[in-house]
């Protein structure tokens, strides 16, 4: 291995000052889950890590705002937004996915900032935290920015994120009796990589659907919100005919790209058909 600087600064604002806008080797490490993997593969060769695990303790608080939004310090590990009460009582679809994302090994040391800032396309938050409105908070030389997760990944291992921008805190809007699902599809064990990763959200109104959000994850080279379904649902009663036509609908409007979970045309197939299922189990939900 080719020796590399290892930094532990015990602020944000001096982990910011110690990367490098111009050098992607410079990099800011979370739980290094990714990191390390990616080291491993040798698709990674830093010249400098700069450790985010000793700044301040505010980074891995969990609270809840005045107005009910639900604030995540951007270093809080996976595990404890699973064991979170406060997630499981305000936004159960966040702890059923963690549940179900990778294993316990590595949710124990993945941070949140890390996960949404590493885009890759197959990961299960984006879409759910897309889903559900979230936003990330995220800090550099010139101050802070709000950046919708939706906005936040432009292509493959890529998002809008300056190379010394890093994120400090997420955030996501009070479910207020909404109705959300994430429908991981995968080949193997069930907290495997998903082929396909749908995720849902919604409000019932006299039995019709409102507001609704769909994002698939895994399909294309960044997490793709559905806003032709979206349009052919909203408004109306969910029925088998509709929930299929919509997920018809969309595997046909998706440039899907084949990997090592599944083909173009089979992840299309699942698609079509567990668009539906999602939408069924968001309404079936409490919230
Ligand atoms: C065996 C295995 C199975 C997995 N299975 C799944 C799965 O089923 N579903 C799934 O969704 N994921 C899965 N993953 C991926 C896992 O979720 C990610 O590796 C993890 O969430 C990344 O978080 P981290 O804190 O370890 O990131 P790190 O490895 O520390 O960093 C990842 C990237 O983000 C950057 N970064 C880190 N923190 C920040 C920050 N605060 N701000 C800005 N940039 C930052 C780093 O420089 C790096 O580019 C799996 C991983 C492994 C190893």
């Amino acid at each position: 291995m080719i020796p590399f600087e290892y930094l532990s600064p015990e602020s944000l604002d001096e982990a910011v000052s110690l990367l490098d806008p111009e050098d992607p080797d410079i990099r800011p490490v979370g739980g290094g889950t990714a990191i390390m993997l990616m080291m491993k593969a040798g698709v990674l060769r830093p010249t400098r890590l700069v450790s985010l695990h000793r700044t301040e303790a505010r980074h891995r608080q969990i609270s809840l705002g005045d107005d009910g939004e639900l604030h995540i310090g951007g270093m809080t590990t996976l595990a404890a937004l699973e064991h979170s009460s406060l997630v499981r009582e305000g936004w159960p679809v966040l702890t059923r996915t963690f549940r179900r994302l990778s294993n316990v090994r590595v949710r124990n040391v993945a941070t949140i900032g890390g996960n949404l800032a590493h885009a890759d396309p197959h990961m299960d938050m984006p879409p759910v935290l897309s889903a559900l409105g979230a936003r990330v908070v995220a800090i550099g030389p010139n101050g802070k920015r709000e950046i919708a997760v939706e906005d936040l990944c432009v292509g493959y291992y890529e998002t809008v994120l300056a190379r010394n921008e890093l994120i400090s805190e997420v955030i996501v809007p009070p479910m207020k009796g909404g109705h959300a699902a994430y429908f991981k599809v995968t080949t193997r064990v069930a907290h495997d990589w998903p082929s396909l990763g749908i995720a849902v959200a919604a409000r019932m109104e006299g039995g019709k659907i409102r507001d609704i959000k769909l994002v698939v994850g895994a399909a294309t080279d960044r997490p793709t919100r559905l806003l032709q379904a979206e349009a052919q649902l909203g408004g109306l009663a969910p029925d088998d005919t509709l929930l299929g036509n919509a997920g018809i609908a969309a595997a046909k409007s998706l440039n899907i790209v084949s990997d090592s979970h599944g083909s173009s045309a089979y992840k299309k197939h699942l698609l079509s058909i567990y668009l539906g299922r999602a939408v069924r189990a968001a309404m079936d939900s409490q919230n």
